[in-house]
């Protein structure tokens, strides 16, 4: 019962560096956000202790009916948030729970059709380094050269061309609606599975402002911590009896033993709390303040791929300014403005540098930022931006310990998590 920071004052440091550098910094990485204390509480609960293989009612172990009833409330309020009739609430990651859907559906050797990571997809929808770019025949859609929107064109002339089994829906860079009915009506054309990966999304398609993959999807996964707001952790969902028995099968025993019942507890605390009003207004206030960030960083001279957004996250072109990705996220970062570089579609530059960075509102939202911050981040990055275009790589130092300042007095004016 010793507390951390008597008993190993190293990890107790890190852990209260972390937390000084969230409360500090203004944190526009668009996957990640910041969750509540009683999210925290139910993920840092004795439930770690507990070995639970199995599902609720049909265990391995002895002594799971206090972590069933954590699970089932964690099944229950997915699907009461996601309209739909199944949900597996076990999977560790949201590349787990990719994992799992493909397990369950199809076999090694097989066709995929996903989108590219140049344009926006995930890692795990098909890209050469990842298992499902080595195990299966990953082929790839983008989006159109002169709007930066999804190529249906291409989907549709790939997916007859290569009689893919599965066509992935969903991406982690792309700042616009998914079409489901278009993607169903080309999957049902070739006799493919929809699975379609909302993990960026979530949050939005909970709250009602962004199309729900259902009943296009034949399977849905996710990510819990993005806009959603829940624990690090993953989930799969369906509206199909068979489908169910089959991502059951493959979640336990397929491919994970014991499920992470704290976990588990926080993801139903999570979903609880985006059954709210609350969190409707929270979700509204995410894509009304990617709007206000968008029209600033338009108004300094910067572009967005496909021209805007749609959702919690922008794509930002640096072109215009003649930087690379690498550079503006390092100096960004020196003025305590945390983002990430990402490559652009077509992006002339390496993955390692890129022409981008990815910005996103879920986790300053979180923190009470409104119109008003909003707008003033935009004209902070324009600052940084344009100090670093006038003294190259290294960044004008001036300017941004200036900017540094500013966000320290932003950032206090809208503290978290006070007395942890
Ligand atoms: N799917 C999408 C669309 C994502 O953006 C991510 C997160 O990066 C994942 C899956 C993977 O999630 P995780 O990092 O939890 O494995």
């Amino acid at each position: 019962t010793n507390d951390l920071a008597s008993t190993d004052p190293d990890i107790a440091k890190a852990i209260n560096d972390e937390l000084g550098r969230q409360q500090q910094e203004i944190e526009l990485i668009a996957s990640e956000n910041i969750v509540s204390k009683a999210v925290l509480e139910a993920q840092g609960s004795i439930m770690t202790n507990k070995y639970a293989e199995g599902y609720p009612g049909r265990r391995y172990y002895g002594g799971c009916h206090f972590v069933d009833v954590a699970e089932n409330l964690a099944i229950d309020r997915a699907k009461q948030l996601f309209g739909c009739e199944f949900a597996n609430v076990q999977p560790n990651s949201g590349s787990q729970a990719n994992q799992a859907a493909f397990m369950a559906l199809i076999k090694p050797g097989d066709t995929i059709l996903g989108m590219s990571l140049d344009a926006g997809g995930h890692l795990t929808h098909g890209a050469r380094p990842n298992q499902s770019g080595k195990w299966f025949n990953a082929i790839q859609y983008g989006v159109r050269k002169q709007d930066g929107l999804i190529d249906f064109d291409q989907v549709e002339e790939l997916a007859k061309e290569h009689q893919p089994k599965m066509i992935i829906a969903g991406g982690s860079a792309y700042s616009r609606e998914f079409d489901f009915k278009r993607f169903r009506e080309i999957a049902d054309s070739v006799g493919a599975f929809l699975m379609v990966d909302m993990a960026h999304f979530a949050g939005l398609v909970a709250a009602g402002l962004h199309p729900n993959p259902f009943p296009y999807a034949h399977v849905a996964t996710t990510t819990t911590h993005k806009t959603l707001r829940g624990p690090r952790g993953g989930m799969v969902l369906t509206n199909d009896a068979d489908i169910a028995k089959k991502v059951n099968s493959a979640v336990f025993p397929g491919l994970q033993g014991g499920p992470l019942m704290h976990v588990i507890a926080a993801k139903a605390v999570a979903f609880g709390e985006a059954l709210t009003d609350d969190f409707k207004a929270y979700q509204t206030a995410v894509r009304d303040n990617a709007q206000v960030l968008a029209d600033t960083l338009y108004a300094g001279g910067l572009e967005l791929a496909s021209g805007g957004t749609d959702n919690h996250l922008l794509l930002v072109d640096l072109r215009p300014k003649g930087l690379t990705g690498k550079a503006a996220e390092a100096s960004l970062g020196r003025a305590f403005i945390t983002c990430n570089k990402n490559g652009v579609p077509f992006d002339p530059e390496k993955p390692m540098i890129t022409s981008g960075i990815r910005l996103g509102t879920p986790a300053g939202t979180s923190r009470g930022f409104g119109a008003e911050e909003f707008k003033l981040i935009g004209e902070l990055i324009i600052e940084v931006l344009d100090g670093l275009a006038a003294n190259g790589e290294e960044g004008n130092a001036e300017v941004e310990s200036a900017v540094k300042a500013k966000v320290i007095a932003l950032t206090d004016r809208f503290p978290i998590y006070a007395g942890l």
